[in-house]
């Protein structure tokens, strides 16, 4: 059975959590879109460790861990993480690296970092991983995929090539030294060095996974409303967060994704530039940041603080249903065991009316949240391992929710490990 877990608001709602919760019963977990441009916290036996291109199941012995070919795969980034982890005491993973995967190549992270700093004040917030870049490029058809590091004649032919159209924007537009192919491909080298223990086609080894019948969990990044068709354009990543992009990205049949699991946060947040309804600012955001997942809403990559806000479910509803969710997985619900009482936002009001469906960027910026107040529960919920044990209002918040965004909860998470969860009959 394959399952994807993704994320139906802008990331960070918990997604490397639950993969790694159920990736005790699986066999392989792939990440199959984005690049080291976000990241996973993951807290377990080890310690805690946030985890950029790994997929979040590279702690159990048993599992296989794939980089499909929908990844922009940074290749040192990605040896320094698995030294890491094992240095930490994990037992070395299983990994697979797609001969299809294409690589984030130096440049793309330099052209990141120099048009961001072009753009100034109207940046798009980017964490300068070199994911648009690389993305262009892919799409421009002049990307290198992993395989192309073992031919070194063309390699070689199409740095070149691909150096010209580069240096004259170093040169004119960024005014930045220019690059050397010769520089480059003794670099393409190393790489190759690194990765090639990794490479093989991990397509293939998927078909003949599904056809046994293994659990295979597909791992996304970042949320719905950063999914380049479907969310907040253009304030959004460069390669679609959605299930149905699971197999492309990972090279597996369509309907072999029997089960989208969409990870919902209890509340909001947000990094990056774009419209973001629900926020809340000053003291009460403060709070919310620095009690929320676990040691505060800090980005994985950047350490920026996040931004905050209420749950919202216009943006939910939509979130799960461009996902196909089939459940719902619900965290980070005991961070707001400290509220009195819990704003929500049911609505957004567009010049004058009410809306509960998400609408296009041009209206989303002039949409005003519409709140409703719920009675918080004033204790702590770890710990809790049956969902008839939630205190009354944690359940009436969580079912007014789920009535809300009109897709089943079925997994809650109560806490940032393993076993901080509660599945739901
Ligand atoms: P992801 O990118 O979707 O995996 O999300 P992140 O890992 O960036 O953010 C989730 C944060 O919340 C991490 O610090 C997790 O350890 C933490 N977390 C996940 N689930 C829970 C939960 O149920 N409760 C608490 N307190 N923290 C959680």
């Amino acid at each position: 059975m394959v399952k994807a877990i993704v994320g139906a608001n802008w990331g960070d709602e918990g997604k490397g959590k639950i993969t790694d919760t159920l990736a005790k019963e699986s066999d392989i977990i792939v990440r199959f879109q984005g690049g080291a441009n976000a990241g996973h916290t993951i807290v377990n036996d080890y310690g805690k460790f946030a985890l950029h291109t790994l997929p979040s199941g590279v702690f159990y012995g048993h599992t296989t861990s794939i980089i499909g070919n929908g990844v922009a795969l940074d290749i040192p980034k990605l040896i320094h993480e698995i030294d890491e982890i094992v240095s930490k005491g994990v037992p070395k993973p299983k990994i697979l690296v797609s001969d299809r995967a294409q690589i984030v190549m130096p440049y793309h992270i330099l052209f990141d970092t120099y048009e961001e700093a072009r753009l100034a004040g109207k940046s798009f917030g980017s964490t300068k991983s070199g994911i648009a870049p690389f993305y262009s490029d892919k799409y421009a058809k002049i990307g290198f995929q992993v395989n192309e590091l073992f031919d070194e004649k063309n390699l070689k032919e199409k740095l070149e090539r691909v150096l010209v159209q580069k240096n004259v924007l170093l040169e004119h537009l960024y005014h930045q030294p220019v690059l050397k192919a010769e520089e480059l491909f003794d670099t393409m080298m190393e790489y190759r060095e690194m990765i090639a223990p990794y490479v093989c086609d991990t397509s293939a080894y998927l078909y003949q996974a599904v056809k046994e019948g293994k659990n295979i969990l597909l791992e996304g990044q970042l949320g719905s409303l950063k999914d380049p068709d479907h969310g907040i354009y253009p304030m959004v990543t460069s390669s679609s967060t959605l299930a149905g992009y699971g197999a492309i990205g990972a090279g597996i049949p369509p309907y072999e994704i029997q089960k989208v699991i969409t990870v919902c946060k209890a509340y909001s947040s947000a990094v990056g530039a774009g419209a973001f309804v629900s926020e809340i600012f000053g003291e009460e955001a403060d709070e919310l940041r620095r009690r929320g997942g676990d040691g505060g809403e800090y980005g994985a990559t950047t350490g920026r603080p996040r931004r905050m806000g209420w749950f919202d479910c216009v943006a939910s509803k939509y979130g799960c249903r461009i996902q196909g969710t089939t459940d719902v997985a619900f965290t980070v619900l005991d961070v707001l065991g400290y509220l009195d009482e819990i704003p929500v936002c049911t609505g957004y009001e567009i010049d004058g009316t009410v809306t509960t469906e998400f609408p296009t960027t041009g209206l989303l910026e002039k949409a005003k949240p519409v709140l409703e107040v719920l009675p918080g529960w004033k204790c702590d919920i770890r710990g809790i391992k049956a969902y008839e044990e939630l205190p009354e209002n944690c359940r009436n918040y969580i079912e007014f929710i789920e009535e809300r965004i009109g897709f089943p909860i079925t997994i809650i998470s109560n806490g940032p490990s393993r076993d901080d969860i509660i599945h739901v009959k």
